[in-house]
């Protein structure tokens, strides 16, 4: 089990949402669904899962949610897959809008390697901060990283292509960590961008309570 206390959303208004559920179960890190807005604002970080980026943003109207979803993924952590990370993109080619959330300085084409039967599992190059070595990459009507801006750092590639990249608190691939059979990127992104974030955010906790403290 992991040391954790911050509850990481994970979106569910459609897509691979439930397998990012069971590797959060098994790494013992709290989590919840993330519907409404209500549910966003109870969490402090958020994983945006693979489906069809189309109708999440869709999805993202009908229930009110467009404005919060922006506010969230510009300052806290949050990992993207596939549509996730579409929709944190700064651009997206081969969409009717053509700009994501803006979360992280990248360009992505959607289903750039094909439609559905292109779909292919191979191995990449990942850093998970102990090095780069080999990492099973499952690409489904994957998009693919146009451009990575400065500031962003590629931590997993593929055939000489960008699949994982990173600013200081957004985590977006283009391939499916939940379908590799290890559990490893979440506890990455647990560890990297959600408790190590929480800790350096301590000294504002206890200014807090020394603060309360002399009133
Ligand atoms: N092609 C999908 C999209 O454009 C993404 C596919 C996926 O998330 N597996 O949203």
């Amino acid at each position: 089990m992991m040391r954790t206390h911050a509850t990481i959303g994970i979106l569910a208004l459609q897509g691979a949402f439930d397998l990012h559920r069971q590797a959060l179960d098994r790494l013992g890190v709290p989590h919840r669904l993330v519907k409404t807005a209500d549910d966003l604002g109870q969490v402090a970080a958020l994983i945006i899962p693979g489906g069809e980026s189309t109708t999440m943003r869709w999805f993202f109207q009908t229930e009110g949610l467009t404005a919060e979803m922006a506010r969230f993924v510009r300052t806290q952590p949050v990992m993207g897959t596939c549509a996730g990370m579409i929709l944190l993109a700064d651009r997206i080619a081969d969409d009717l809008v053509n700009h994501g959330f803006a979360a992280i300085d990248i360009d992505v084409r959607r289903n750039a390697y094909g439609r559905q039967v292109h779909s292919h599992t191979g191995e990449g190059m990942v850093d998970l901060g102990a090095g780069p070595r080999l990492f099973p990459m499952v690409f489904i009507r994957a998009p693919r990283i146009e451009r990575v801006g400065e500031g962003v750092r590629v931590l997993g590639h593929r055939n000489g292509e960008p699949t994982m990249v990173a600013n200081d608190h957004v985590l977006a691939l283009s391939f499916h960590p939940e379908l590799s059979g290890s559990d490893e990127v979440h506890r990455f992104f647990v560890e990297t961008f959600v408790e190590s974030r929480r800790q350096h955010h301590q000294p504002d906790i206890a200014l807090t309570t020394h603060t309360t403290g002399g009133n």
